[in-house]
């Protein structure tokens, strides 16, 4: 038996003994969670700057933050979450218990990636240890000293059975996947996204992707460029460009390119002074590989600010692209990295066909003062998500679903919807055996007044929240008399 094969049953079996049921069991888990964060803030930290060259404030702000308010809404309404949820009824089920019982799914398993290495991981695992599920843990290799700390010390504050953490590359992930699971979260590139799925499809397993992809940002000529490009500078350059949601290129008219380069330029400045690659909050691009990747998209494209690297440390300055081609190669793929293309359109139509044109991406900018405008481009796009005016700032939402479509992903999560998402949403309906009666309509044989009676019994529904009990059965009573009384007394 391979290693993976014997985490999982382990995990399996832990499942089965049911001590995930109780919610008592798994608000302990979510609060020992919590302390992980608070008592290893610094282990945490350090492993991202070597990681990620992240500063300890970068790394609070954009890792652990979030992770503590996920935990912080799941601990506060996981009893809520986990009630049963009574459904609107019709009036043949109008006496029944009507209701979606939400239920774990069994062992799922986390894939994670490397660009946020504390977030993108621990974010899900806060939804499968709030559904109930026991939960495999595999951090992304290519963050290697993030996937170590997680390994060495997330066991000593969570049930070590449930909730396993298995490190290593290609090869242990391919291992993992042979395996079967209840649900694969995976969060990376949209070419190993396929082959989760695939694997995932050998035992009927659901998935939930959470991609990349290209992500426009349009801005209006109408618009105050000084503050929309301070908002784009920060969600562009942020991680040294290595954020899923990054505006990935800018859409605008040729009037404004010029003002758009000089804004940029003082934010650049402002954000991470003249020479950001001896700043501490500017960040470095992951590996060699992807260097050589962001450095080989520029290629034929002008460059209006920044464009010097350094391969030894992984650096690229913020940089920003001219007069750029959907032809152009920085086209061709998602960026990743600190570059950011401008392509010059005739006006929104233009924008919004050249982004139909294309995948649908993970989110859409735009800044506009024009409510209209942005209204338009929610109506004739699609995307996972669309925000105007600001960026990045729809993941902090925990209310809002997080995820992709078409291209750029399935299923969601944060708050609620990780809870959902990582559940089975179980449907049930509790009958009494009296009131035999009004059953009658359904068996045979079938006859026009029975089709006309099941007609009004089916079509309508009831709402529970808007009828008081008393109310319902009153109603009850004298439709099942009615219906005894005009419907048996002639068959
Ligand atoms: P990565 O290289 O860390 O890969 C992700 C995971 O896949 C890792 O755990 C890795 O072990 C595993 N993996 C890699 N190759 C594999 C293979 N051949 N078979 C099985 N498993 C394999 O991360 P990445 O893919 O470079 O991540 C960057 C991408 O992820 C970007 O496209 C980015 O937009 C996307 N992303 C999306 C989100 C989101 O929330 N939608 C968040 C972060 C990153």
């Amino acid at each position: 038996m391979s290693g993976e094969q014997l985490v999982v049953e382990r995990a399996r079996k832990a499942f089965r003994t049911g001590k995930t049921k109780p919610l008592e069991f798994r608000l302990h888990q979510l609060r020992s969670l919590h302390r992980f964060i608070a008592e290893r803030r610094r282990d945490i930290a350090d492993a991202v700057k070597k990681d990620l060259n992240k500063s300890e404030h970068g790394t609070e702000l954009f890792e652990i933050l979030g992770l503590e308010a996920e935990i912080n809404v799941a601990i506060g309404k996981l009893a809520e979450w986990a009630a049963p949820r009574p459904v609107e009824k019709n009036l043949l089920t109008i006496a029944d218990e009507v209701y979606v019982q939400p239920e774990p799914l069994g062992v799922v398993l986390i894939i994670g990636a490397w660009n946020y290495p504390w977030a993108i991981t621990l974010q899900p695992l806060v939804g499968a240890i709030a559904a109930g599920n026991a939960a495999v843990i595999k951090p992304s290799e290519v963050s290697s000293h993030s996937a170590k700390v997680m390994e060495e010390l997330l066991p000593l504050y969570l049930d070590k059975e449930l909730y396993p953490v298995v490190t290593g590359g290609v090869t242990e992930t391919q291992a993992l996947l042979k395996q079967r699971f209840d649900h694969i979260f995976y969060t990376g590139n949209s070419t190993v996204g396929r082959l989760v799925m695939e694997a995932a499809a050998r035992h009927l397993t659901p998935v939930t992707l959470e991609l990349g992809g290209k992500s426009p940002c349009y801005i209006d000529k109408n618009c105050d460029l000084r503050v929309a490009c301070r908002r784009i500078t920060w969600g562009k350059f942020v991680n040294c460009g290595q954020t899923c949601i990054a505006p990935d290129y800018i859409l605008c008219e040729p009037s404004l390119q010029n003002q758009v380069v000089d804004e940029i330029r003082k934010c650049i400045q402002e954000f991470y002074t003249e020479n950001p690659k001896t700043f501490e909050d500017y960040g470095r691009i992951i590996n060699q590989r992807h260097f050589k990747r962001v450095m080989a998209l520029m290629e034929g494209s002008t460059v209006a600010i920044g464009g010097d690297s350094d391969e030894s440390e992984c650096y690229i300055a913020p940089t920003v692209l001219r007069d750029v081609t959907t032809e152009s190669k920085v086209m061709q793929e998602e960026i990743f990295g600190p570059v950011l293309p401008i392509l010059t359109v005739s006006g929104v139509d233009e924008a919004i066909q050249l982004i139909n044109d294309r995948e649908k991406p993970l989110a859409i900018y735009v800044f506009s003062p024009d409510n209209k405008l942005i209204r338009r481009v929610i109506a004739e796009t699609s995307s996972g998500a669309l925000v105007a005016n600001d960026c990045l700032v729809h993941f902090t939402v925990s209310a809002l679903p997080f995820g992709g479509v078409g291209n750029s992903g399935m299923g969601r999560y944060h708050g609620q919807h990780s809870f959902d998402q990582l559940s089975h949403l179980r449907s049930c309906l509790i009958k009494k055996l009296n009131m035999e009666g009004v059953n009658a309509m359904r068996y045979p044989p079938h006859t026009a007044k029975k089709m006309g009676w099941a007609r009004f019994f089916l079509l309508q529904q009831v709402n529970p929240g808007r009828l008081g009990r008393m109310a319902t059965m009153a109603m009850i009573t004298a439709l099942a008399a009615f219906v005894v009384q005009r419907f048996f007394r002639r068959h």
